[in-house]
């Protein structure tokens, strides 16, 4: 096989969590323009549906969207059901939904503690583990990628974010184990851990904040969704057929600081 070939996405059925937007849906679409099939999980619906018809439009294969909150246990069983049903199969999952409180860890509740690793943890396991009964349903060899995060590996500063940084560490770990456990399925288990990313999620924050952060960066400028998106690619693709329990960092330089 040609190293472009291994690349290509052609007949495979993937599932996107968060992928209704950011980069979620910089996954989705370049998946799609690599021959993917998609569906979309996400707790926004209007937008998920609006981001899959665009998808079928650009690249001329399936997506949809399913309402799906991947905190859920029943709803992702069922969803994933759903998907199965409108397309046949399963052959990989960009496990990427995730969320972010910025609080001083002394005033953060039991309850907002909870709701992040809710998420960004336990929702990334349950997501991973009904791919996996489904792979290993079929004697498939799927590919999971979960989205971790540089937060993962250093502590952002100035923002407090315990909750998100300890979430996206256990989910780095997490990733290995699962690779570890499920590598003589045949299953490969991977993370991407981003740096700052221009996205909706960033948009909400303040603007101070963002520019104390690209002087923080060392090539001074956030990265965009679709510069991750071939990473994305290359560890959900036949490019990675070596690779699994790796945490691919693509931050600009900043945990080399
Ligand atoms: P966005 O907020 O732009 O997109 C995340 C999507 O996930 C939204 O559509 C959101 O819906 C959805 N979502 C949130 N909670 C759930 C849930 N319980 N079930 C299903 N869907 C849900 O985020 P990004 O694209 O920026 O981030 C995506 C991932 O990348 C996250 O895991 C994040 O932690 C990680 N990341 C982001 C970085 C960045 O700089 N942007 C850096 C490093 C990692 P809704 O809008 O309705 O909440």
């Amino acid at each position: 096989m040609g190293v472009l070939e291994r690349f290509s996405m052609q007949g495979k059925k993937v599932v996107v969590t968060g992928g209704a937007q950011g980069i979620g849906r910089a996954g989705a679409e370049a998946m799609a323009e690599a021959g993917a099939e998609v569906g979309i999980f996400d707790l926004n619906l209007e937008i998920a549906e609006k981001t899959a018809k665009e998808i079928e439009e650009a690249y001329g294969h399936k997506a949809k969207a399913y309402r799906c909150d991947v905190t859920d246990e029943d709803a992702v069983i069922a969803t994933f059901a759903a998907f199965v049903a409108d397309f046949g199969t399963l052959d990989g999952v960009f496990n990427n939904a995730g969320i972010c409180i910025h609080k001083n860890a002394e005033e953060v509740s039991k309850a907002e503690w909870c709701k992040v690793l809710d998420v960004n943890l336990n929702g990334i396991f349950v997501v991973a583990r009904e791919a996996a009964r489904l792979f290993l349903k079929e004697g498939k060899k799927g590919s999971i990628v979960n989205t971790a995060s540089m937060s993962g590996t250093i502590v952002n500063v100035p923002q407090r974010q315990a909750s998100y940084n300890a979430s996206k560490a256990a989910v780095a770990h997490l990733t290995k184990s699962l690779a570890v456990e499920w590598a003589e399925k045949g299953i490969r288990v991977n993370c991407i851990s981003p740096g700052y990313i221009y996205t909706e999620l960033v948009e909400k924050l303040d603007p101070g904040l963002r520019k104390t952060w690209l002087d923080m960066i060392p090539v001074h400028r956030m990265g965009t969704p679709d510069e991750l998106a071939c990473g994305i690619l290359y560890l959900m693709s036949d490019a990675s057929t070596y690779t699994t329990g790796t945490d691919l960092i693509m931050d600009g330089g900043f945990t080399s600081i």
